[in-house]
C-alpha cells in the first residue's frame, strides 16, 4: 500500500477526550475514530490489526476443535425471559439495548450469546455421540455501558470472539475448559501480550470455576491480587485473604459511648484511642429485583473492613433470585426511601436496630435482611451503634439477644480482600495489587441455562439429562487498544509484528530523486513479492514528516532509502529497539525476511 494512497489522516495534537495513552495514540495515527459515547470506526489500519487479531484467534480456535459458526445479533426477548435474564439485562443497570418492532415484539441485541446458543443446542443435539461440542463466533457485540471511555476499552459496540462447548459431564467440560485456557495463552502469547490468568468471580451460579486473562496496565480497571510467590492470583472481586489480626478490646462491662459528630470509623479511633478492628461499622442498603421487590440489607463488617459487593450480590442472587428474579441493583438506603427517616441515627447504627424503622415505608419489605462478615461476628467485644444519634456502645459481644448481647446476623464471606492481606495458600505471603485490563474470559457454566432453556440430551445410559455447559470470551477491540497500552513510547505506537497492520514501512526521504524512488519502488515490489505486508511512503513530505509518522502508527520495521539509493545502500531501523543498521539493500532486505519470519509466531 502507498501512504499517498491509503488515506492517512495523523493528528499533530492529543484528542481532548482520550484519557490514557494508547486511546490518545489510537486517535492520533489515524486508526479510530470517534462516532457517539463508545462507538467509534475502525479506520481501514486498525481493521487490518482486528483482522490479524482475529487470524491468530481463529487459528488457535480451529486448533481445538472448535466450529466457526455466526448467530444472530437480534435476538428475541423470549429466549431471554426463558433464561430469566430479561429483565436484568434490561432494566435497572442493564445493558441490553433492546427494541420493539414493526409486530411489537421485543428484541435485545446481542451482548453475549448463552441463550441463543442454547437454543440451539436444544435443537441440534440429542445424543452423548454428539458430544463435546464447541462453537465459536467473531462478531461485533452491543452492551449499553454505562460508563463507556478508554476507546476500544469500553465501547458500547464491540468485536468479540465468543465460544460455548456442550458436554456430557462435568469432568468433560473441565478437559476443554483446561484446552482453552492454553488456547487463550497461546493467542495472549502470539499477540505479543503479557497476560495472565487469574481466579474470576463465576457469579451467582457458584462453585463453577472461571478465569480472566488479565494484560497488566496501570489504566487497567480490574483490581488483581497477586501472591508474592505467584502461586495465586486472582480479580479483587472474587479474592480470598486471610483477614489481619484484631485487636482485642480489653475486657470490660458493657457501656454507652458518647460519640458526638462521630460518624466514621476513623472518627470514633481518634477519639477514643481505638483500633478499627475493635469497632463493627453497619451499612444500610437495598436490594432490587427484577420481580419489582426492595429488600432493605444490613450489612455488619468489622471496622477495617470494606464489603465486596460482588460476593454480596451472589450472596443475595442465592437466596433471593429464584423467587424474586434476577438482583438489579444494590444502593445505599436513602433517607428519603423512609416514612420516618428521623428515626434512623444514621452514622450511630448497630447491627442490631429495630426493624420498626422500615415500617410505612412504600416499596420497602418491612423486615432487614441482616447478614455480617465472618470478620465482625468473630470478636469477642466490639464497639457498635447504639442506634441513638451521638451514641455507641463498647463492650458489646454476639449471642443470645440480652443487655450488651446482640444476636448475630448470617455469617458469609463480604470482605473485599485488600493488598498487604495475608494469603490463605501461606499466610507469610502478602497480597500485592496490580491493574489488569482483561482481555479475555473462560467460564464452566454448568447447566444454567441448559436447565432453563430445555436443551437435554440421551446419555450413555439411555438416560436424559441438562447438557453441561462451558463458555470462552476474548475481546477482540479490546485486546488490540491493550497491546498499544502495553507496547508504545514518546514517540507511538510499537506493534508486535503478530498484529501490526504493516511490518514494514519503506520510506522515501526525497521523493523528488528518481534514483530514491527507483530504488523504493524496487524494495516495494520485492517485499511484496516476498508476502511481505508492506507500505511505501510516497508522499512529497520533508524526510523528518515521513519518520515521525513512521514512529507514530508503530510500524516495526523501517527502510529508508535516502542518499546512498545511488549506491544502494540504505538505513533499516527497528521500531522496537532503535537499532539502526546500513548498507546494502540486498542483505538488509534479506536479513529482514528472515527475522519476519520468526516476529510473526513467536510460540513458532
Ligand atoms: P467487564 O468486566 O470488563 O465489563 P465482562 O466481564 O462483562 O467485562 P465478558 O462478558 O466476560 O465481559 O466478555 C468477554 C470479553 O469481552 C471480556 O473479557 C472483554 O475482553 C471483552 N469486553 C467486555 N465488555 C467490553 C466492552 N464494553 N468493550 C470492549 N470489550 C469488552
Ligand atoms: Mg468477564
Amino acid at each position: 500500500m502507498r501512504v499517498s494512497r491509503s488515506l492517512l489522516v495523523t493528528l499533530r495534537d492529543d484528542p481532548a477526550e482520550a484519557e490514557i495513552p494508547s486511546h490518545r495514540l489510537l486517535q492520533r495515527a489515524g486508526y479510530i475514530r470517534r462516532v457517539a459515547s463508545g462507538i467509534y470506526a475502525y479506520l481501514p489500519l486498525m481493521w487490518r490489526v482486528l483482522r490479524r487479531v482475529s487470524a491468530i484467534v481463529r487459528e488457535e480456535m480451529d486448533a481445538t476443535g472448535a466450529l466457526e459458526t455466526l448467530l444472530p445479533q437480534l435476538q428475541p426477548a423470549d429466549l431471554w425471559q426463558r433464561s430469566g435474564r430479561w429483565a436484568g439485562y434490561t432494566d435497572g443497570e442493564g445493558i441490553m439495548f433492546h427494541l420493539v418492532d414493526r409486530q411489537e415484539r421485543a428484541l435485545g441485541l446481542g451482548p453475549t450469546h448463552e441463550e441463543v446458543v442454547t437454543a440451539l443446542a436444544a435443537d441440534l443435539l440429542r445424543s452423548y455421540r454428539q458430544l463435546p461440542v464447541c462453537l465459536y463466533q467473531i462478531q461485533t457485540k452491543f452492551r449499553d455501558e454505562i460508563r463507556p471511555r478508554f476507546g476500544l476499552m469500553r465501547g458500547r459496540e464491540f468485536i468479540m470472539k465468543d465460544a460455548y462447548s456442550f458436554h456430557a459431564d462435568p469432568g468433560d467440560l473441565a478437559a476443554t475448559y483446561a484446552v482453552m485456557e492454553q488456547a487463550y495463552s497461546r493467542i495472549f502469547a502470539r499477540c505479543g501480550l503479557r497476560a495472565v490468568a487469574v481466579e474470576a468471580d463465576s457469579g451467582a451460579i457458584g462453585g463453577s470455576a472461571s478465569k480472566e486473562f488479565m494484560v497488566t496496565a496501570d489504566a487497567g480497571e480490574d483490581l488483581v491480587l497477586t501472591s508474592s510467590d505467584g502461586r495465586y492470583a486472582a480479580n479483587q472481586e472474587r479474592a480470598e485473604s486471610l483477614p489481619p489480626a484484631a485487636v482485642p478490646l480489653p475486657a470490660a462491662p458493657p457501656a454507652d459511648l458518647a460519640t458526638p459528630g462521630q460518624t466514621s470509623i476513623d472518627d470514633l479511633c481518634s477519639a477514643h484511642g481505638l483500633h478499627p478492628t475493635q469497632i463493627v461499622k453497619v451499612l444500610l442498603l437495598v436490594a432490587r429485583f427484577a420481580g419489582g421487590r426492595q429488600q432493605p440489607l444490613l450489612v455488619t463488617l468489622r471496622g477495617d473492613q470494606e464489603l465486596n459487593t460482588v460476593k454480596l450480590s451472589n450472596v443475595l442472587s442465592r437466596s433471593h433470585g429464584d423467587a424474586w428474579g434476577s438482583l438489579l441493583q444494590i444502593t445505599p438506603l436513602e433517607p428519603g426511601q423512609l416514612a420516618t427517616p428521623e428515626r434512623v441515627p444514621f452514622g450511630s447504627v448497630g447491627p442490631d436496630l429495630d426493624d420498626g424503622v422500615l415500617a410505612g415505608s412504600s416499596g420497602l419489605e418491612t423486615t432487614f435482611l441482616r447478614l455480617a462478615d465472618g470478620t465482625a461476628l468473630d470478636l469477642e467485644r466490639f464497639v457498635a451503634g447504639a442506634n441513638r444519634r451521638d451514641q455507641h456502645r463498647t463492650g458489646l459481644s454476639w449471642g443470645p439477644a440480652a443487655e450488651g448481647v446482640l444476636s448475630p446476623p448470617e455469617r458469609h464471606d463480604l470482605r473485599a480482600a485488600q493488598p498487604g492481606d495475608p494469603c490463605c495458600h501461606d499466610p507469610s505471603q502478602r497480597l500485592v495489587a496490580t491493574r489488569g485490563i482483561e482481555v479475555g474470559h473462560i467460564f464452566q457454566l454448568g447447566r444454567k441455562y441448559s436447565e432453563a432453556l430445555d436443551a437435554r440430551f440421551t446419555n450413555d445410559q439411555g438416560q436424559d439429562e441438562a447438557l453441561w455447559m462451558g463458555c470462552y470470551g476474548i475481546g477482540v477491540s479490546r485486546l488490540a487498544q491493550a497491546a498499544v497500552e502495553q507496547h508504545h513510547d514518546d514517540a507511538g505506537i510499537v506493534w508486535p509484528v503478530a498484529i501490526a497492520p504493516y511490518e514494514v514501512i519503506v520510506v522515501i526521504a526525497s521523493a523528488q530523486d528518481p534514483q530514491q524512488v527507483a530504488l523504493a519502488e524496487r524494495l516495494y515490489g520485492q517485499l511484496q513479492a516476498a508476502g511481505v505486508d508492506v507500505l511505501l511512503d510516497d508522499r512529497p513530505e520533508r524526510a523528518g514528516v515521513k519518520f515521525k509518522d513512521a514512529e507514530l502508527l508503530g510500524i516495526p520495521w523501517r527502510l529508508v532509502v535516502g542518499r546512498g539509493a545511488g549506491e544502494g545502500t540504505i538505513e533499516r531501523v527497528e521500531r522496537a529497539t532503535g537499532d539502526r543498521q546500513d548498507g546494502a539493500a540486498g542483505p538488509l532486505v534479506d536479513d529482514l525476511l528472515d527475522r519476519l519470519r520468526r516476529q510473526r509466531n513467536p510460540l513458532g
